[in-house]
């Protein structure tokens, strides 16, 4: 299984979710190579669900076909993927937590001092793997690509657990099997494009272990070649790791504006996407 991990710094609200479903309507266009995709939202919130939330805060939920109550972001993936998901893809602290807390009670960890890592962390892990596994199409084939979108912002207390679950996750998948894309926020403070926010989520991402493959940064207008650069320099990547994604009309725009910038290419390189077999009806 490969997976491609979607995090954001700075702010929420960023568009993580939105570049997260252009990455995977885009790997989607080469479905002559990969065949299927799922994806997994995980929401650092304690509800359980997100029936419970007000939609003036949270946005509108999003029922799915089973009748889970989730992220609107669930939506826009079975949109731009066609394809059907679960309750089950929509992983909250709540949920993970009353998973955990049921074993413990049936008595599946007897003896031990139940805690957040290893216990935790190794059930968002195995959680992961059972449903990015679970067919999402007519096809009823096993996906090849599960595109995970990490909710809230690395450095919040309450998305540590779900870091830390990504970062050893990054290790049980093997190289060349799992990429990160972590979303920033450019500011224009009078007409300068700051870069100090996303060197800082940058740093943030790093002291949890995690090394982005590709740093995408939101920003009012274009992003200019001197921002670019220096976003590489500072965070030690390459500028075409940088991914600019500046406001545009509608967000279907953004699957256009990333294939431009080569995402294509760069998470067919990492992940080694000519390898998995043509599914037979498109060969
Ligand atoms: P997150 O997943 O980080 O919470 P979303 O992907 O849900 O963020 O995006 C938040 C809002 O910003 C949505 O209303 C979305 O339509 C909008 N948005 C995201 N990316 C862009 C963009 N490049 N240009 C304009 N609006 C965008």
């Amino acid at each position: 299984m490969k997976y491609i991990l979607v995090s954001g710094g700075v702010i929420s609200g960023i568009g993580k979710g939105t570049i997260a479903s252009s990455a995977g309507l885009l790997l989607k266009t080469i479905g002559l190579k990969i065949s299927l995709e799922s994806s997994i939202i995980i929401d650092p919130y304690m509800n359980v669900d997100a029936g419970t939330m007000a939609p003036t805060e949270h946005g509108e939920v999003f029922v799915l076909d089973d009748g889970g109550e989730v992220d609107l972001d669930l939506g826009n993936y079975e949109r731009y993927l066609n394809i059907t998901l679960t309750r089950e893809s929509n992983i909250t602290t709540g949920k993970i937590y009353q998973h955990v807390i049921e074993r413990e009670r049936r008595g599946d960890y007897l003896g031990k001092t139940v805690q957040v890592v290893p216990h935790l962390t190794d059930a968002v892990q195995d959680w992961v793997e059972r449903v990015a596994k679970i067919p999402v199409d007519d096809t009823k084939e096993c996906p090849d690509v599960c595109i995970i979108e990490l909710g809230g912002t690395v450095g919040d207390i309450e998305s540590a657990p779900f870091i830390e679950a990504m970062r050893q996750l990054k290790r049980r998948a093997g190289k060349g099997n799992f990429a990160q894309i972590h979303v920033s926020l450019v500011p224009v403070i009078a007409g300068e494009q700051k870069t100090k926010p996303t060197q800082q989520a940058i740093r943030d991402v790093g002291r949890a272990g995690l090394v982005p493959d590709l740093i995408a940064c939101r920003c009012d207008v274009p992003l200019e070649r001197s921002t670019t650069d220096k976003i590489a320099m500072f965070c030690q990547v390459e500028p075409d790791q940088v991914l600019a994604v500046h406001n545009v009309p509608t967000t279907y725009h953004v699957p256009l504006l990333l294939e431009k910038q080569g995402l294509l290419k760069t998470l067919g390189s990492i992940l080694n996407l000519d390898a998995i077999p043509k599914p037979q009806n498109l060969v």
